[in-house]
Formats: C-alpha cells, structure tokens, sequence
C-alpha cells in the first residue's frame, strides 16, 4: 500500500471527532499546504450605496442585534492570531457605516501578533472618519471607485457621492495615511472607457490603482462578456496612459499582481480573479458580520462562531477548532471557469470584498 501523504493522513485523522488542537498544525493550513494568516472581518451588511453588480436595490439588512459586537470581533481575532493569523482587513457593506469604527481599529492594534490592518472603504464618509481612523492605528486603506464620472456613478451605485468619496480621498491625505489603494471593478460595456481617466487620476494623486475583473458575486446576472480582462486592461492602460512593466516586488500570496509605469509614473495592480485565479496561493479567510467563518469568497457553506463568542465566557478552543476545520475543509479554488461553478447565496455585501 503507497504511503499517504502526511497532510491526507491527517486529513484522516481530522475528520475524526478527535479535537483539532490535539494535532501539531500550528497554524491554519488546508489539504493543498496553503497557510491561512490573512482574515477579513465583515463589520456590517449594511451600506449606504446599491451598487449593481454587489446587491439587489431592495436589499433588506440585518437587525443590528444580530452583528457581532466590537468586543467579540476583537475576541475572535484574539483567538485567530493565536493560530496564526497577523493580517486583518475590515469590510462590510459599507464599514463606516457602523458606528465609531476607529474604536475596533484600536482594539485591534493592540493585539499580540497582529501586524497589519486594512480597511476598504466606498469613500463616501471617510472625510470625516480619516484623522479618527488614522490616530487609532490604521495605515492601509483601500477606496473602492469605480469612475469619475457623476452620471456613471450614479448608474453604478444607484446613488449620488463621487464628489464625497473625492473629499474623502483628499482627506486620507492629509490625515496621514501615505499609501491608498483605489479598487475599480472594471465591467466591459459599463465602465471601461473609466479606465485611463481613473489611472490618470490616481498616477496624479499618488495613489495605487488596482483594478478588479468583474466576479460572479453580487447581486445581478452576471455575464463573462462583461468581464474586462487582465489582458485588456493593460493593453489599453499601455496604450492611452504609459508602457507598463510587472513590479518587480509582486507578493505571491497577494491577490493583484503588480506593475510599474515605465515613466516612473507609480503602480497599478489587477485582481485577475476570473482569468488569471489565484486560489492555488491563497492566504485568506472571512468572518461575517453576525459570526459566520468563511474559509473563500465563494465558499457554498459556512461555520457559525457567534454561540462560542457569547457564551459567559467565550469558548476560545472551540473557536479555535472551528477555524482549524473550516481551513481544512477548504476547496481547491473558485469554480467560476468550470461548469460546476455554483454561486453563493450570498451577495458581496454580506460577505465583504
Ligand atoms: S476564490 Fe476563494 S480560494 Fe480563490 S483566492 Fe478567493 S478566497 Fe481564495
């Protein structure tokens, strides 16, 4: 008989009901070797724009009651930094919309082996909240925008705020923060003739546009013929903006692959998550706003840890166990190029970006 592989023999013993701290895997590796140290906390569904392709118009929120509260996030990343995890990126829905969010970024700095803190935002209220985020800790930030263009904006999101998220954007500035992401979901026949004017835009102001392919996640009907490829948007980016060149620093695990203007004019990332995956490095691992582990974007099911958070005391090996299970669970990657690809109930807004 050929010798398992050790993982699949732990895979064995793994899926016994023998408790998973009982085995000596230190941190939150998956059948394929991927260790799991970047998770991203869902602090609300709710947002404050509709855009299309991430949630219905009539979208109905979750009672307030239900979101886990800042002092169980914080737990729970207690609990996950002690399995490894040193990269936290906060999300929504719309994050600023939950109340005072600079009081979970300073509890979160203040946790023992978390290194990195991210927040991605619609911009819309961040001209209020920046210097407040700033002080508590915060320094990555990403600005989803998706053109510059008010009547588009409006088409996109269903609601009007471009010249607020363009406050917001100036105010991160001089708040601090010295390296902003701008995320632009690129849709052929929507918002592509946004390309240049954003990267023109961004390579004016310093900041590090990335584009994002259009993914089966939201709300609407989603078409491949509307994914603006990789491919396509360098080409038209090298055309009408300047040559580009791979960065020569690119993170293997991080999921936009990098490029430089080749006039020195900054970078510009693409998340290829349709044409170019990139599951076979994946690093990260979700938690919704009400308590639920998400070991993928669109993972098909779901591990609730709200109960072991609100018990008198929370039960941090149970925790613990959960996140171990859902990482071991975890599939190959998304399906979204193969005929079994089944898209999740839920919409991006309940999952976080
Ligand atoms: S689709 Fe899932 S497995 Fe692939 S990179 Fe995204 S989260 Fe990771």
């Amino acid at each position: 008989m050929s010798a398992k592989h050790p993982l699949k023999l732990l895979g064995d013993v793994a899926s016994s009901d023998i408790p998973h701290s009982a085995f000596p895997i230190p941190h939150l590796v998956d059948t394929f070797g991927r260790v799991h140290n970047n998770l991203r906390i869902s602090v609300t569904d709710r947002c404050n724009l509709r855009c299309t392709y991430c949630m219905p118009e009539d979208v109905v929120f979750r009672d307030r009651s239900e979101l886990l509260t800042f002092e169980e996030m914080a737990h729970f990343v207690r609990v996950a930094a002690g399995l490894g995890v040193d990269k936290v990126r906060l999300t929504g829905g719309e994050p600023l919309v939950r109340k005072d969010l600079h009081k979970l970024v300073r509890m979160l700095v203040g946790i023992p082996g978390i290194k990195d803190i991210g927040l991605t935002t619609n911009g819309v209220l961040l001209a209020d909240q920046a210097g407040d985020l700033f002080a508590a800790g915060l320094r990555r930030l990403n600005v989803s925008l998706d053109t510059l263009d008010p009547g588009r904006f409006r088409e996109l999101t269903r609601r009007d705020g471009l010249d607020r998220v363009l406050d917001g954007l100036a105010a991160v500035k001089r708040a601090g923060f010295d390296r902003v992401k701008v995320n632009a979901v690129a849709i052929r026949g929507v918002n592509d003739q946004d390309a240049a004017p954003l990267a023109r835009y961004c390579r004016d102001h310093g900041f590090e546009l990335r584009f994002i392919e259009y993914m089966p996640i939201g709300a609407d009907a989603w078409e491949r013929e509307k994914v603006f490829f990789a491919h396509e948007i360098l080409e038209l980016l090298g055309r009408e903006v300047a040559p580009l060149a791979p960065a020569p620093d690119n993170d293997p695990r991080a999921p936009a692959t990098d490029f430089l203007y080749a006039d020195g004019g900054g970078r510009v990332g693409i998340i290829a998550s349709v044409s170019r995956p990139f599951c076979r490095s994946c690093n990260r691992l979700r938690l919704t706003a009400e308590g639920k582990v998400r070991n993928c974007l669109f993972a098909l099911d779901e591990t609730d840890v709200k109960d072991f958070l609100r018990r008198p005391t929370p039960d941090d090996a149970a925790i613990a166990d959960a996140l171990r299970r859902s990482v071991w669970a975890k599939w190959e990657g998304h399906e979204i190029n193969s005929a079994r690809f089944v898209k999740p109930d839920r919409t991006m807004h309940a999952i976080g970006g």
